[in-house]
């Protein structure tokens, strides 16, 4: 089919995204784990090696963060609309969230192997929620002129950098309490007063390197979403207190993201500069996946081959996905709309709120119905037009009924709250994107451990080195056929053989 690139009305999206150059924006946590060690980010980004899937301390972490945020704004709320915020209650509303979340989530406890998961999550929990219903009672009448962003997305192509903050508040002394302010009026709100909260489980401990690092890039990100001139207030919550990032070093975080491309297009080898003893991708690491040939039995250097291979596989799948992240840039809501890859001005029927399920019905206009590729089971992020910038969550598509022109979500986690909060769905309309990179790189990740550690892997590969043999022998001894029936037409006597090229016992990008 011919494309006319000369006429943006006549191109669908698929026609854009193949004509942008292959992308690669880094994620603030890979970014923050070279502070450790480069090899660190090399390996979570790229082959996916984190080994704490569904550990114990990593769930009852997500949950005490997910506890705590919606329980923050849930008590500021009560108190916008006339509901002083009174201790006992406050803490009330901890202990809710926490048994919500376990409802909720209890796969991923189970997975964890946290039998009962609401006594460790409120051993943080108590002490926190002690601690910050007060601070919000001491704030309480602040924070009526703050508007507050949960989970926070920024995504800047130009840096590029994205991540994901957990909190944000935003004092705003003329705040008008009827209308929510979309992402995109955040930018142009002047000289605001900004404090960023990452929520971290347990007490105090000193920040690490990683952690600034990651505060560092985070800042600097905020900064250029809203357009701030001086840093913002950056607070590590721990159970038992705050701790702030005081001075920030943005150079490093550019000089980081430099150097993480230059990994990524396997320009340069990741470098050794961290502490092997207490790093969880010790096994992976040392002893295989950059172990010296000569340590390695063959059997070994064909896997690490595979996965070398299969590690360049999973950055051009994500270098796809960068590209719509890319192409969400240069083209608004409706221009996306009408290309097929979107669904814009979609509203909310209050009615169909099921908490329970975590699902909502979203109800379109009369364009509802020209998107090409949205289909059940497929993962969507709900934004007010930019799902770049904002608190945008992702959810799975559960109806689409093309005659009501309506969409039924079930969101992932209990990630419902964020979509709703503020009232954000009275004053703003809402667009779905299919592309969720998280759940990309998820299932990614499962089919790297698939190579990595199941039983199955080691026959797989064995099969298919044993056939790439049998080719291999195929080829020669068609080479040799062929060789000896041309010398034997040719009338010499002295025969030529086609020999295999030796591969290299190393793998494809680097010498380790
Ligand atoms: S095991 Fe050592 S070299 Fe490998 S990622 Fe961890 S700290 Fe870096």
């Amino acid at each position: 089919m011919n494309v006319d690139f000369n006429n943006p009305d006549l191109l669908s999206s698929n026609d854009v995204i193949r004509q942008l150059e292959p992308t690669a924006i880094p994620r603030v946590s890979a970014i923050a784990k070279m502070a450790l060690c480069e090899r660190a980010a090399y390996n979570i980004s790229f082959f996916g090696m984190e080994s704490n899937d569904y550990s114990a301390s990593g769930e009852i972490g997500n949950s005490v963060h997910r506890v705590t945020i919606k329980s923050v704004l849930e008590i500021i709320h009560l108190s916008k609309i006339g509901r002083p915020i009174q201790k006992e209650s406050g803490i009330g509303i901890f202990e809710e969230n926490a048994k919500a979340d376990i409802d909720t989530n209890w796969k991923r406890f189970l997975l964890a192997k946290v039998d009962k998961p609401f006594d460790p999550l409120m051993d943080d929990l108590y002490t926190r929620a002690d601690r910050i219903v007060d601070k919000l009672i001491a704030e309480e009448e602040e924070n009526k002129y703050s508007v507050f962003r949960p989970e926070f997305t920024i995504r800047n192509i130009q840096l590029p950098l994205e991540g994901r903050l957990d909190l944000i508040r935003i004092k705003i002394p003329n705040l008008s309490q009827s209308s929510y302010i979309s992402s995109e009026n955040l930018q142009n709100l002047g000289n605001i007063e900004v404090q960023v909260t990452q929520i971290k489980t347990g007490r105090y401990k000193r920040p690490s390197a990683v952690w600034n690092l990651q505060a560092d890039a985070e800042t600097l990100l905020l900064m250029k979403a809203l357009n701030l001139q001086s840093p913002p207030e950056y607070v590590w919550q721990f159970s038992d207190k705050d701790s702030r990032r005081k001075k920030f070093n943005f150079a490093k975080v550019h000089q980081y993201i430099d150097r993480y491309i230059q990994l990524w297009r396997s320009e340069a080898s990741p470098a050794i500069t961290g502490y092997c003893p207490n790093c969880s991708l010790k096994e992976g690491c040392l002893e295989w996946a950059f172990a010296p040939s000569s340590k390695l039995t063959e059997n070994e250097i064909i896997r690490r081959r595979s996965e070398f291979k299969l590690s360049k596989r999973i950055r051009e799948e994500i270098s796809y996905e960068d590209r719509w992240k890319v192409y969400v840039e240069i083209r608004n809501a409706e221009q996306r709309q009408a290309e097929g890859s979107s669904i814009t001005n979609l509203t909310l029927d209050v009615s169909t709120v099921d908490p329970g399920n975590q699902s909502v019905t979203l109800i379109g206009d009369q364009s509802f119905g020209q998107f090409l590729d949205f289909s059940v089971g497929d993962h969507v992020t709900v934004s007010d037009g930019n799902p770049n910038v904002g608190s945008n969550p992702t959810a799975t598509i559960v109806k689409i009924d093309l005659i009501e022109k309506s969409v039924r979500l079930r969101f992932h986690r209990g990630d419902m709250y964020y979509l709703l909060h503020e009232g954000r769905h009275k004053s703003i309309r809402f667009t779905l994107d299919r592309f969720n990179f998280i759940a990309g790189l998820i299932s990614m990740r499962y089919l790297d451990n698939f190579f990595r550690r199941s039983p199955h892997a080691d026959v797989i590969l064995q099969h298919r080195n044993s056939i790439l043999l049998q080719k291999a022998n195929d080829v020669n001894e068609d080479n040799k056929n062929i060789e000896s029936t041309k010398l034997l037409a040719d009338g010499l006597t002295k025969q030529k053989v086609g020999v295999p090229k030796p591969e290299s016992d190393l793998p494809e990008e680097y010498d380790v």
